[in-house]
């Protein structure tokens, strides 16, 4: 599943592609992936979007935003296999045609394909929404509520979601609290602060919870700088998690030794997701 460093990657990929270009029409080739209060009415929303410049690409957690100049908006969840394709061949002529769901026709002859193989992804098609305070928007057209972006998280507010018996795992996972740390990120953030992942948040003391929010921080910006796969490249889609993976301490690693101690990763099941962690360095607690 896409997470939130590899959206981040994917929105600079777009922004860079197609800011500023006209969009001569979005081609929907299964109708099906549309939500939102437009849905029944999405030939005639898209009849607006053609011939419109793109105005605004962005995220708000996993959710790809694309804004037009008379402030339509595309948003794409890229659900498990969402990925993006930047080409100028027809659709029919690749091994991903039959995973096509949705073409942006941009100006300049060249395609925006967003392409799911799994079919979780969707297209809202949304009208007012401002990208720079998008949840008003969002939460209009009932999609998921959202709680504070984990990069741009503040110290006290991160000391007030601890407060709480849940198991810190979990609450990191919950997007409502906090929004767009997955479980890769929540695992290696979690092994970065040394923290169990099953502790309660309330037993966290005000410095370890400072440096858990710290370490959430770090792992997603080095996620994002390690994963820019190249937009341009039509071989390789938009998605896989670049450099990251190779620098991963926990996720993944069960069975091998602690890249810091030695000891053997373990894997147990928290909020029914896979959870990586090292004995050692990451210790019950009290
Ligand atoms: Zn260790």
């Amino acid at each position: 599943m896409p997470e939130l460093p590899e959206v981040e990657n994917i929105a600079a990929g777009l922004r860079e592609a197609i800011r500023g270009e006209y969009l001569e029409r979005v081609e929907v080739r299964r109708p099906g992936i549309i939500q939102g209060p437009h849905r029944r009415r999405w030939r005639r929303f898209l009849a607006q979007v053609a011939g419109r410049r793109v105005a605004r690409v962005t995220r708000r957690a996993k959710r790809l935003i694309i804004v037009t100049d008379n402030r339509l908006t595309l948003l794409f969840q890229l659900g498990m296999t969402g990925k993006f394709l930047l080409g100028t061949k027809p659709v029919e002529a690749d091994e991903f045609a039959k995973h096509t769901h949705v073409v942006l026709h941009v100006g300049d002859r060249r395609l925006v394909r967003f392409i799911d193989a799994r079919r979780f992804g969707r297209l809202w098609l949304l009208d007012g929404l401002d990208p720079d305070e998008p949840d008003e928007a969002m939460n209009a057209a009932r999609m998921g509520p959202l709680g504070p972006e984990a990069l741009a998280m503040r110290t006290d507010a991160f000391r007030r979601l601890l407060q709480t018996e849940r198991s810190v795992k979990t609450l990191l996972l919950d997007q409502t609290r906090i929004a767009g740390l997955g479980n890769i990120y929540a695992d290696e953030a979690l092994f970065a602060a040394g923290i169990h992942p099953t502790r309660r948040c309330g037993a966290i003391s005000d410095e370890v919870g400072q440096d858990l929010l710290r370490a959430i921080k770090s792992v997603l910006r080095r996620a994002i700088r390690a994963g820019g796969t190249t937009f341009s490249d039509y071989r390789s889609p938009y998605g896989d998690m670049g450099r990251f993976r190779r620098r991963l301490r926990v996720y993944g690693r069960q069975g091998e030794p602690c890249r810091r101690c030695g000891a053997t990763i373990e894997k147990i099941v928290v909020a029914g997701r896979g959870t990586h962690f090292c004995p050692t360095c990451q210790p019950v607690g009290p």
